[in-house]
């Protein structure tokens, strides 16, 4: 079947809009007519060979659409069925037997090898085969195969269009709270960069009992919409020192700090903002083979630093919940999206990077 997608044809190139070949969908994968895909940074990073995704191949992993065709021994979707792509993983090894996908041993290949575990691709173009399979789903297309057990069915009717961010960044964000940092009751907490994931964490901390949350940004307008989304101080880091001003707000160092900007400088920014039995949680993606060095005298006190993929949990769980607060009014994670056409997708990943938009998402052109 023929398809339009945004192609990577080489790293630190723009997307080209180009038409492709889509295969079937092979055993336990099911075709999905794309309606939106959010953009995340991790695009940016694969676009710049800073995540080794190979080319010529299509990125996009933030996608929400309708279910056209099952493949083979896929039993718990039917043809029409509304979906939000989740992170793919193989079910099998100890960490997904342990109620852990997120930390699945094959999740570097299923999120980056390109293609199937195979080897094949469900992508290709005149006979020759293009990478697919990204996040496993590769959705930068008006179509995409991808593994029936990554994906969020949603009740027919939903608005796909403002969807897909919760297959990824809004997730990552809110479920770093939710999931693993879980503040207690009158617990303070800073949030190191305020786009798109911080501002998720910072909405999920106001479900919390925390009762200080601290937004840090370089960024003015980001920082308004951190007080906008419940944060209770925020700190323009390019004012004063950050770690700093946390003490002079806190009168002492926080319980908890989650770093969303991937700059090894803020990392140690954030580790140094908790104090004894705190925990910084690193969740932006920096470069490949990036180093950070902490205090050590400090890190024997009971200090906690810890890592955290995708926002952790389950995809079924994370994005139903969030959804759920979404429409109680409680988790406004929509108010971030602008969208823009597929054919627009290179300003849209400009406009991301200025901070200028927070959550560009990707409507595909239906026919
Ligand atoms: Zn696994
Ligand atoms: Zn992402």
């Amino acid at each position: 079947m023929r398809i339009t997608a945004a192609v990577l044809n080489k790293y630190d190139t723009p997307f080209e809009i180009q038409d492709l070949e889509i295969g079937q969908p092979q055993s336990g994968e099911v075709l999905i007519r794309i309606i939106a895909t959010g953009i995340c940074h991790t695009d940016g990073l694969a676009q710049h060979a800073d995540l080794p995704f190979p080319t010529p191949g299509v990125l996009g992993h933030e996608g929400a659409g309708i279910v056209e065709a099952l493949g083979p021994n896929v039993t718990q979707l039917e043809v029409g069925d509304s979906v939000i792509i989740g992170w793919p993983w193989c079910g099998e090894c100890e960490n997904c037997l342990a109620g852990q996908p997120r930390y699945c041993a094959q999740l570097g290949p299923l999120l980056a090898g390109g293609s199937r575990p195979d080897g094949t691709t469900s992508l290709s173009q005149a006979g020759q085969p293009i990478h697919s399979h990204f996040f496993g789903q590769s959705s930068f297309a008006t179509h995409a195969i991808a593994r029936a057990t990554a994906l969020v069915k949603v009740p027919a009717g939903s608005d796909l269009s403002k969807m897909g961010p919760l297959a990824c960044g809004i997730s990552t964000g809110a479920g770093a709270i939710f999931n693993a940092l879980k503040p207690e009751l009158g617990s303070s907490i800073v949030i190191y960069g305020t786009g798109a994931v911080g501002l998720a964490a910072i909405m999920a901390a106001k479900n919390t009992g925390a009762s200080v949350i601290i937004g840090v940004d370089l960024n003015e307008n980001r920082l308004k919409l951190a007080q906008k989304y419940g944060a209770t101080h925020v700190i323009s880091a390019g004012k004063v020192e950050p770690v700093a001003e946390v003490k002079h707000i806190l009168g002492g160092l926080a319980d908890y700090a989650v770093e969303c900007t991937g700059n090894l400088n803020v990392v140690r920014q954030a580790i140094d903002s908790v104090g004894m039995l705190g925990t910084a949680c690193l969740i932006g993606g920096a470069p490949a083979n990036s180093e950070f060095s902490v205090d050590h005298i400090s890190t024997l006190w009971g200090k906690r630093i810890i890592g955290i993929l995708g926002g952790e949990g389950t995809s079924t769980k994370l994005i139903s919940s969030l959804l759920e607060l979404n429409r109680i009014g409680r988790f406004p994670y929509d108010e971030l999206i602008v969208e823009f056409p597929l054919s627009e997708i290179n300003e849209a990943l400009a406009a991301s990077y200025s901070g200028e938009v927070l959550k560009p998402v990707l409507i595909m052109p239906q026919s």
